[in-house]
């Protein structure tokens, strides 16, 4: 497959590479980068959507489709190879289009690791080979022997996510939200049980460089979900009185800033995570990666999830975190970040270094 992929590459007009992503997600994060930096773009998107990414300024050519999925099309991916496109993946490529392999347009990043991380038992592999600590999961409903959370395979933001702390309170809470229509019964059966980690949600972006060979922090975020952060304006004793589920359906997403004394155990951490990434799939991680934790009171952190591309929560970065500004003395966040390494990759005639 990358072979496939560096032909194509080797065909393109190195003067005239752009930027695509298809109209989701992190795509004006994506875009308004790699504008700055020199790139034209090109934004795969549906009708409804497209006047967003027109009226913002960040695309200078607009490829309609019906469906995100029509992005596997023949004419849609020639089109692509045509303009010369290097294709930033994100979010909206695991839950509209899942597998790559199909995608022969050369994309910034590892399509293995990006298989993986749509994968939970892949990706706690990952996590825990990489000597990281982890919160502990449940085979069976049966095992619950403690305060759980129940999510469901991919990528699906947290929606019918919910809290258990007994078999019994499992089934019922499952049949609640089955009769709600918000889950199905194969969701029910199919439900990765997590053990709930009582602290706060710490969302780190990370960068590898394979220029510079290294893992820069670029910014740092938390989610805002609902409606787990709304049920505390509820006072308990009406909480109490109805039958409210948390759920975790990601709205936004806030910058944050963490408490220095963390970092150096983060950093590492992501360090280690990208080590391991080599002995998963060669070249192993390149670009942008995000580790998902819970920290406790403790200062303990348990990284319950990794992506293995740009997460939206990133976009609170432009024009630059406090992180990415320390780092590069500019103003720098994901999407120029993304750009700026293809730039360098095109001058330093490294770009199959990191094309996969
Ligand atoms: P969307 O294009 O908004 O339907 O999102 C595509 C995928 O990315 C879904 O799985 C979403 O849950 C996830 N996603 C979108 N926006 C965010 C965000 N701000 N933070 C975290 N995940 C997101
Ligand atoms: P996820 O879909 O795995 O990113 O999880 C969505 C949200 O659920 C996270 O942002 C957290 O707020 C929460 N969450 C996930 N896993 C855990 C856990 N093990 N303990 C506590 N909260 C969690």
């Amino acid at each position: 497959m990358r072979d496939k992929v560096l032909q194509i590459l080797e065909d393109y007009d190195y003067d005239k590479i752009k930027i695509a992503t298809i109209g989701s997600h992190s795509a004006l994060n994506i875009l308004k980068g790699a504008k700055e930096e020199g790139f034209e773009t090109v934004c795969v998107c549906r009708e409804k959507e497209s006047f967003i990414y027109k009226d913002f300024g960040v695309a200078d050519h607009i490829v309609k489709v019906e469906e995100f999925r029509d992005l596997l099309d023949d004419r849609i991916q020639r089109k692509l190879r045509e303009m010369n496109s290097i294709m930033i993946p994100h979010g909206s490529f695991n839950a509209y289009i899942g597998t790559l392999y199909n995608l022969k347009v050369p994309i910034f990043g590892n399509r293995v690791l990006m298989e993986w991380e749509t994968i939970r038992e892949r990706q706690r592999e990952w996590l825990e080979r990489s000597g990281l600590k982890i919160p502990k999961t449940y085979a069976k409903p049966q095992e619950i022997d403690g305060l759980v959370i129940v999510k469901y395979p991919g990528a699906r933001g947290g929606k019918g996510y919910f809290i258990a702390k007994n078999p019994q309170d499992f089934y019922r809470k499952a049949e609640e939200l089955v009769k709600m229509g918000i889950i199905s019964e194969e969701d029910v059966e199919r439900a990765y049980i997590q053990q709930y980690i009582l602290g706060v949600s710490v969302y780190f972006s990370f960068f590898y460089s394979p220029i510079f060979d290294r893992v820069e922090l670029i910014a740092i975020d938390r989610r805002y979900e609902s409606n787990v952060d709304g049920m505390g304006r509820i006072p308990a004793e009406d909480q109490l009185g109805s039958i409210l589920t948390p759920t975790y359906t990601v709205i936004g997403n806030i910058p944050l800033v963490v408490r220095e004394s963390l970092l150096p155990r983060v950093i590492s951490d992501a360090k280690r995570v990208y080590d391991y990434s080599r002995r998963i799939a060669e070249p192993g991680m390149v670009g942008p990666f995000c580790l998902e934790s819970i920290i406790d009171e403790n200062g303990e952190i348990y990284y319950f999830e990794i992506s293995a591309r740009i997460v939206a929560g990133s976009t609170v970065g432009i024009p630059a975190s406090p992180y990415s500004y320390i780092l590069f003395d500019e103003n720098m966040y994901m999407g120029k970040r993304i750009a700026r390494e293809i730039k360098l990759g095109i001058e330093k005639d490294l770009l199959d270094s990191m094309i996969f």
